[in-house]
């Protein structure tokens, strides 16, 4: 049969690359601008299987579906927040789970994505870290995370401010997982989210976050992703920081601030720095004043991260009296840092509190 090398439904579809999904049409004996139509009813229509895509002949469409998957997640479990925020875990189509937030706030609706199935950085504060690292997610993994939102929007209705139907307006490649040890994938996701026919959202909506790995904030440069870059700092200092971040013995600070120093000569874009704040490690008086030393000399922000409880008994989150204090002498310094509103807590959809317990046999929702 024609479809000998697909039989296997290897792929989900909403990876493939415009050109990769035209080299198979003409593989499979169709027309290359049909490519357009099918990414068209994938990211902008609401269509959730190939027989729902009208526009496309009977025949192609069961080629389609002889060949690719269209979806590739299944709700497993909804959550709300009394904040608003709703925190969904999905199991993929090989029985693993990831967890995906959306975090509305006024006219924005950001989604927290996942890039990977658990996490190989083993960040002490992290309760993705506890799950290991179990595999990468495809490209049509994490849109799908996105798109799956829509359609929540859509059956909620929820509109925007000036009454039309609300869309996912920013992303952040911050949920599971690290998006950088999964750049080729989250670069796809990043095109067709800019892609003007398809999700059309600027550079500025959408943030990777980063624990360092720095060849591959180089290789972010040379590939031009539209996005910006965070950068998880979390300690002013290499020993502090190796403690709690084991990335760091592979890069340490200096290495790491090359690396953004150069990001920033080379796109013009500022980096924000997050700074998780715990008590009697990164949240003193001596952390605040070296991040002063990191932060003047550069064009960057700071985005402070009160810590989420991550089950680690030995960190804490500091009181609103040592919180206030660091944010006081950074402040004075002149240096732009704002601290990041908690949402989803009681769901457990905060920063650093994702994860699906397997051993238990129980999710950690
Ligand atoms: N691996 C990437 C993205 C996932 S973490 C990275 O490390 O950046 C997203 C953000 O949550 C990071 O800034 C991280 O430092 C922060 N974070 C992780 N655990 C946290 C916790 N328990 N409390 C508060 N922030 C946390």
């Amino acid at each position: 049969s024609i479809f000998a090398s697909a039989v296997e439904k290897i792929s989900d579809i909403k990876t493939l690359t415009e050109e990769e999904l035209k080299n198979w049409l003409k593989e499979v004996g169709e027309k290359p601008f049909r490519a357009d139509q099918i990414r068209n009813r994938l990211f902008c229509g609401q269509v959730k299987s190939f027989d729902a895509m009208e526009t496309i002949p009977a025949a192609l469409r069961e080629k389609l579906s002889a060949s690719f998957r269209i979806t590739s997640l299944e709700e497993a479990k909804r959550l709300l927040s009394e904040d608003g925020t709703v925190k969904w875990l999905y199991r993929t189509h090989d029985g693993h789970h990831i967890e995906t937030v959306l975090i509305p706030t006024n006219d924005r609706f950001s989604v927290c994505v996942s890039t990977q199935i658990g996490c190989a950085q083993n960040c002490a504060f992290c309760r993705t870290a506890k799950m290991g690292f179990i595999r990468n997610l495809e490209a049509g993994e994490i849109l799908e995370e996105i798109i799956r939102v829509n359609w929540y929007l859509e059956e909620t209705g929820t509109k925007h401010s000036d009454g039309s139907l609300a869309k996912v307006t920013n992303i952040i490649f911050m949920g599971m997982g690290e998006p950088l040890n999964n750049l080729e994938q989250v670069h796809r996701v990043c095109c067709t989210l800019h892609h003007q026919k398809l999700f059309n959202l600027g550079r500025k909506r959408m943030t990777i976050s980063t624990s360092g790995v720095v060849p591959k904030i180089k290789e972010l440069v040379d590939r031009n992703t539209p996005c910006c870059l965070a950068v998880s700092l979390n300690s002013t200092n290499d020993e502090r920081r190796s403690a709690v971040m084991p990335v760091n013995k592979v890069w340490n600070i200096a290495k790491l601030l090359e690396a953004t120093d150069e990001y920033t000569r080379r796109t013009g874009n500022y980096v924000t720095f997050e700074f998780v704040l715990m008590k009697g490690i990164t949240c003193s008086e001596e952390a605040a004043k070296e991040l002063i030393r990191i932060c003047a000399p550069r064009r960057c922000k700071v985005n402070a991260i009160v810590l989420n409880d991550g089950d680690d008994p030995t960190l804490e989150a500091p009181s609103p009296e040592e919180i206030e204090n660091f944010l006081e002498i950074v402040r004075k310094a002149e240096i732009q840092i704002t601290i990041r509103n908690p949402r989803g807590r009681d769901i457990l959809a905060a920063c650093g509190q994702l994860a699906y317990n397997t051993t238990e046999g129980k999710n950690k929702c």
